[in-house]
């Protein structure tokens, strides 16, 4: 049988079972959904886009996977190649992997290997207080939601801080000469909660990190792609490492890329064998997901996608402004994220059964009512989504 994430598999209700999907629409035997989750925030083109579909088949056509231990293909270094012109500063370094949370490990065991390999013994990393970095060990650490990892208490050398400047500033001065590095989901933490902060922190960050010679990561996974309105918010600020995952293939195949700097790229470039990256994921740079991956950032750019997404803040930002219920503790709105925040968690139990009721699927979490719909949208789509959610509250 299946085993299903985050569930407790006696008492979990039967999954939605999906026989097509296409646009934004889930369909089931008989009745269609909006997906405003976007499969975990990876769909922004929705389903079946032709583009993506076609880029599949042509690469299919070839071959759908080659090592990248040793041998190389086009499919990856075109992706490569635009990633490197693409992303902002120096980040021109891809190391590609296949999900997310391997991709953060890999941020990681740089940032650590980079101080070993020019004779630091910095190893504390600094992370936010409410981070999600993955479900594997080392992000697991890093990360900060007793939610998701309740079993595992030990947390050694990791220092969570909350987003707030004067508490940045005091872990510096009392941990900067330890620091490795210092890892963020910048202006939204997803998983933690859909919580959002402003921009004068990651600055701040950004000239703390170099005054304590302390490499800055952004985990963009959730981020990247446009969510926050922004293309990346490493475009804001930028990061020494930059990590990407979920929207890099446009949902359609798992993939993710760690980007370095000029600066972390050089701390590993030399004759000495045992400063080399001892890293190799078996599908790193699979070529069915470079190539359906490249075609999305083709579209993201053709298709002008961050006027799409500042179309989907305005409509989102018009239909709550009415909104307001005594069980809200509050609505937040960041670029194509939108999340109510309730004060218990009880409020939100049986939603995403009235959601289903209205053509929509949703999946809150803990006190997490939210959407992440694919930028492909129709406005009266998005509307439908919005509206299901404030009209929970007025039944
Ligand atoms: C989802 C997520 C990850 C993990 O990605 P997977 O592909 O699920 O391993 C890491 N960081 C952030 C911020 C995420 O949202």
């Amino acid at each position: 049988m299946i085993w299903y994430p985050y569930a407790q598999m006696k008492t979990m209700p039967p999954p939605i079972k999906i026989t097509d999907a296409n646009g934004v629409y889930l369909y089931t035997e008989d009745t269609r959904l909006i997906d405003s989750v976007s499969s975990w925030w990876s769909v922004i083109h929705g389903y079946r886009h032709p583009v993506l579909d076609e880029a599949v088949r042509t690469q299919l056509a070839h071959f759908s996977h080659v090592m990248l231990g040793g041998l190389t293909h086009e499919a990856v270094e075109k992706l490569s190649d635009k990633l490197e012109s693409w992303l902002p500063g120096d980040l021109n370094y891809c190391f590609f992997s296949d999900s997310g949370s391997v991709a953060v490990e890999v941020a990681l065991k740089m940032a650590l290997q980079f101080q070993v390999n020019r004779g630091s013994r910095r190893k504390t990393v600094l992370a936010l207080e409410h981070a999600y970095h993955g479900d594997t060990f080392k992000t697991m650490e890093v990360g900060d939601d007793d939610d998701y990892h309740f079993a595992f208490g030990e947390k050694q050398g990791v220092i969570h801080i909350p987003t707030e400047i004067p508490a940045l500033e005091t872990a510096f001065r009392m941990y900067g000469e330890q620091l490795s590095c210092f890892i963020v989901e910048p202006l939204l933490q997803g998983a933690g909660g859909m919580r959002m902060y402003e921009l004068p922190f990651l600055e701040r960050a950004r000239a703390l990190c170099d005054q304590y010679d302390v490499l800055l990561v952004f985990d963009e996974v959730a981020t990247g792609f446009g969510r926050t309105g922004h293309r990346f918010v490493a475009d804001l600020v930028c990061p020494d490492i930059l990590v990407l995952g979920k929207a890099l293939t446009g949902g359609y195949i798992g993939h993710a890329v760690t980007v370095a700097n000029r600066k972390v790229f050089d701390g590993f470039y030399s004759d000495d064998p045992s400063h080399a990256l001892m890293h190799g994921p078996t599908f790193m740079g699979n070529a069915l997901a470079c190539s359906v991956a490249l075609a999305s950032i083709e579209l993201f750019e053709s298709e002008r996608y961050l006027t799409k997404i500042q179309r989907i803040t305005a409509v989102t930002q018009r239909e709550m402004a009415d909104f307001s219920d005594p069980r809200v503790k509050e609505v937040r709105i960041l670029g194509g994220c939108v999340c109510i925040e309730v004060h218990d968690a009880q409020t939100l139990h049986g939603f995403q059964q009235f959601a289903y009721r209205r053509g929509v699927f949703s999946r809150p979490f803990l006190n997490y009512m939210y959407a992440m719909v694919p930028y492909i949208i129709r406005e009266d789509e998005l509307i439908q989504v919005l509206r299901t959610m404030k009209d929970w509250f007025r039944q």
